[in-house]
């Protein structure tokens, strides 16, 4: 087999070396066991491990160390997010009964949104973006007052535009509404729950150069409302997630952020070279192309585009195989591909919608690659 090229860095990233070293010395040399286990020193040690993750975290993303949580990976903080919030401001009794988000949402975010209007009948309101894939904040604010949850993705996952969060959050504190952000993809962005108003934030280990199986939920510790237990079990982590976390993954997910917030300047630059060669190796052979989304407030290793002169994203992707890995403009979500909603969103044709793909540049992508990449692209094009 050839020697592939990845360019899918927004579904996974390969994890870092550096991490895996640190994975491979947790589990040989630690011993580590249930970080739960409270009762004897190999279980303080796994606890102290998570600890160690949680003030890792923290101060790269301005909150503090018992503001955060585990889970399995960003699907899960998000619908404990939603799902938790709501089901707790029922118990609660609150009077509110509108929840509040976009039409471009990962589907863990609308279905978990579209199914908590169903069961409580509250009144989901989904914002619109414009062409380049933004939130309108007026829109937002007419809606804000008497919400009481908004959930807003901070970078789409197809797209890669990045929404005002500060702003939007500003909107969503005046109006007391709990402000959750799905950031998933927003990890090469300057993070501060704080300034940016934050109630809630989730992200993944996987789109960061740790491995597949690892999330984080931050919870504002002055929340009046905090998300309650999706699942029914032990008292875990302060009762908000139940069920065993696994110690090195959540270790793992802690290093890679950190990681990456260290390299994040440099990694910021190198991805936009990749972007701006492989663009600019395009238009040198005459590939006729499209962008999709806003170019300003964009992933760095992001591009979504529209190849005007092929038939279909998947078979030309399959076409790739096994050299280039890419993927398609339409999400993969349930194992059957449909047209992507979040280009219909941004009001594109389904013709060119069935035309799109996604170019996800990562860490470890190189110039030389780029430069294959393009070539193996027109070739399958002509
Ligand atoms: N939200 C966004 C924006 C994503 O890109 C993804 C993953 O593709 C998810 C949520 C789900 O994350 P996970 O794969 O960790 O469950």
């Amino acid at each position: 087999m050839n020697k592939n090229i990845y360019l899918d860095n927004n579904s996974s990233t390969f994890c870092d070396e550096i991490v895996a070293k640190e994975i491979h010395r947790m589990l040989i040399d630690n011993g580590l066991s249930n970080p739960h286990a409270s009762e004897h020193s190999n279980g303080w040690e796994s606890m102290e491990v998570m600890d160690q993750a949680k003030s890792l975290i923290a101060p790269n993303i301005g909150a503090l160390p018992s503001e955060i949580f585990f889970t399995s990976g960003a699907t899960e903080s998000n619908n404990l997010a939603i799902r938790g919030i709501v089901e707790s401001a029922f118990l609660k009794n609150d009077k509110r009964k509108k929840i509040i988000t976009t039409n471009i949402e990962h589907k863990c975010v609308l279905n978990a949104m579209h199914a908590m209007k169903e069961k409580f009948k509250l009144d989901l309101v989904l914002l619109k973006v414009d062409e380049g894939g933004l939130v309108d904040s007026e829109e937002f604010e007419k809606h804000a007052p008497d919400a009481l949850l908004a959930s807003i993705i901070h970078t789409n996952n197809e797209i890669g535009v990045v929404q005002n969060i500060e702003k939007l959050g500003a909107i969503a504190s005046k109006h007391d509404a709990i402000f959750h952000v799905d950031a998933s993809q927003g990890m090469y962005s300057d993070l501060d729950v704080v300034d940016q108003s934050i109630d809630l934030l989730s992200f993944s280990g996987h789109k960061i150069y740790a491995p597949i199986g690892s999330g984080v939920l931050f919870i504002n510790s002055n929340l009046a409302i905090k998300p309650m237990s999706v699942y029914s079990g032990g008292s875990q982590q302060d009762g908000v997630r139940a069920g065993t976390i696994s110690p090195v993954l959540s270790y793992a997910t802690a290093l890679a952020l950190d990681l990456l917030n260290q390299k994040k300047d440099n990694e910021i630059k190198h991805l936009n070279t990749l972007r701006a060669l492989f663009i600019k190796l395009l238009e040198e052979k005459n590939i006729r192309f499209k962008i999709n989304g806003s170019m300003e407030q964009r992933h760095p290793g992001n591009l979504n585009i529209t190849l005007l002169d092929i038939e279909s994203s998947s078979s030309f992707i399959y076409r790739l195989q096994p050299q280039l890995s890419l993927s398609s403009g339409s999400a993969c979500n349930s194992g059957t591909i449909e047209p992507s909603y979040v280009l219909e969103a941004l009001g594109l044709h389904s013709d060119d919608i069935d035309k799109s793909i996604r170019v996800g540049f990562g860490r470890f992508n190189t110039e030389e690659e780029i430069i294959e990449s393009v070539d193996l692209i027109s070739k399958v094009i002509k």
